[in-house]
């Protein structure tokens, strides 16, 4: 999951868009180079242009700077010259020395009084219905990371805005008519942006999420974590504070894989009895949860978490669903004159929108359990142009991702259309959806990445679709042949 974690700061500019320039929150930074994010990699150090690089991996640069070898190949005679280094002039050496060498845990004067600036910049009431922002805003939010899927998008924040508002009003002043839970089930195939659109919505909204895997639960007594054990994850996401917890959001993947073996003899421990494990979880009950573990043992301290107020959404693929639907739609319109032959619907790319519970039932989803997600919806498998999109697009797009690393060596790169288009056609022949996109991408600009820095003259590389077929280089102009060119005229510059 960890490269799901490239959200960057550019999600942060955005929450401060809707939100942060009111209260000011901020989203978590991410090393530059390991991609790793605040809490998994300690404090980060923060460069000009907005970079942070985690303790470790600035240290291993230094590392690499002290070794001879390296130091004679850069023809560095010792670290001050590092000044000289291209792109280094502007970072100050000596205060990221400071902060690496300031051993962990004590303070500076200077960081205590930024601790406190952000203390009182905090946010007042994340979920005060006046400054929860209303479900066209949300959808405006995720438009700027998730790529088509609109219903999805749509249901979505409608889904949530209704949940929090349940949730600040429930106990004043709807005592009569109790606002049912808005927990939904999200049905599409794998890649198509399900955890995506969950983890971006929980950063947008600055609710804690926890993402659970449903093949790794349990029944209580079996090996494995039992149910409660969503809750322990929700509640470390929290900093184990239990009220913000009790507004989090539980995202549980691979539902699918919990439904009921179909036509065997065999009693099924499992999955069926995981579905009734949640029963209670979903629709709201006092737990007793494990502060600090996932699972429950006499040295670990218990708290009590209300689940009444979590958001659950539960994910799955659902594969064969598809001839599930197929069958009941063929089935109900074989007679009179709606009727269809029975192929009608074997090229329709939206046929998991038209799922209905009778249908999870047959796929072996027991009732109560669909009954306690009462949203259901589907994100449709994503094509070339989605694709296409997805990489340049969204405002952490992995392309812009590459463009602003090469930028930092002051090159120009860019992806012709052919190009991309043939990287999406690569990602689309794997099966995984946009999961494909980043590792297709990698192997391809592993080469750009390692050649390019090594030339100081090179100003701008394009990336063409020969190049991505393994049929020829990408375009490669020198900084000074670029000027001229540009000097000569605005086509010449291609
Ligand atoms: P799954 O549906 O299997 O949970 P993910 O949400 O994990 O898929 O998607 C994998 C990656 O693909 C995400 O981290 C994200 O970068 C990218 N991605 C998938 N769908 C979209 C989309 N609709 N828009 C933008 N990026 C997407």
């Amino acid at each position: 999951m960890d490269d799901k974690n490239h959200t960057d700061e550019e999600l942060r500019e955005d929450s401060g868009r809707d939100r942060g320039k009111e209260n000011g929150d901020e989203f978590e930074k991410v090393c530059f180079m390991c991609r790793r994010t605040e809490s998994q990699a300690g404090k980060m150090i923060s460069l000009p242009g907005g970079i942070s690089v985690c303790a470790d991996c600035m240290q291993k640069s230094f590392d690499a700077m002290d070794n001879p070898e390296i130091r004679n190949m850069l023809n560095l005679q010792n670290l001050s010259n590092l000044q000289n280094f291209p792109d280094m002039g502007m970072i100050n050496l000596d205060l990221i020395r400071e902060r690496l060498q300031t051993p962990k845990g004590v303070k500076k004067p200077k960081e205590e009084s930024r601790e406190n600036k952000e203390k009182k910049k905090t946010p007042k009431a994340v979920f005060d219905i006046r400054s929860l922002p209303a479900p066209h805003r949300i959808k405006a939010a995720l438009d700027d990371y998730v790529i088509g899927q609109e219903y999805a998008k749509k249901v979505i924040s409608v889904a949530v805005y209704n949940h929090y508002k349940r949730v600040k009003t429930d106990t004043n002043s709807l005592d009569e008519i109790e606002i049912e839970k808005s927990n939904m089930l999200m049905i599409g195939p794998t890649g198509s942006g399900k955890t995506y659109l969950v983890k971006t919505l929980s950063r947008l909204l600055d609710v804690p999420l926890a993402l659970a895997d449903a093949t790794a639960l349990t029944e209580a007594g079996y090996i494995g974590d039992d149910v409660e054990s969503v809750l322990s994850k929700l509640l470390s996401a929290a900093g184990n504070d239990v009220e913000k917890a009790q507004t989090g959001i539980v995202f549980i993947d691979e539902i699918d894989k919990l439904a009921k073996k179909q036509n065997t003899n065999q009693r099924d421990v499992s999955g069926e009895s995981v579905q009734q494990g949640l029963l209670k979880l979903l629709e709201g009950s006092e737990v007793e949860v494990p502060v600090g573990a996932t699972s429950k043992n006499a040295m670990v301290p218990m708290t009590t978490v209300n689940t009444k107020n979590i958001l659950f959404i539960c994910a799955g693929a659902f594969p064969g669903l598809e001839d599930i639907i197929k069958t009941r739609l063929t089935k109900s319109s074989t007679m009179g004159f709606e009727s269809r032959l029975k192929d009608y619907y074997d090229d329709d790319p939206d046929i998991l929108a038209k799922a209905v519970t009778q249908d999870l039932r047959e796929y072996g989803m027991i009732p109560e359990f669909i009954g306690r997600l009462p949203m259901m919806f589907a994100l449709r498998k994503l094509d070339r142009g989605m694709l296409v999109r997805i990489l340049k697009e969204p405002k952490n797009a992995i392309l812009k991702q590459y463009q602003k690393l090469l930028e930092l060596d002051e090159v120009k790169l860019d992806f012709s259309d052919g190009a991309l288009e043939a990287i999406a056609d690569e990602a689309l022949s794997r099966d995984t959806g946009a999961r494909a996109l980043r590792s297709v991408i990698e192997e391809f600009m592993l080469d750009i990445m390692y050649e390019i820095p090594k030339d100081d003259n090179i100003g701008k590389v394009l990336i063409t679709r020969e190049y991505i077929e393994h049929q020829g280089g990408p375009v490669v102009t020198m900084r000074g042949v670029e000027s001229a060119l540009l000097t000569a005229g605005p086509d010449s510059g291609n």
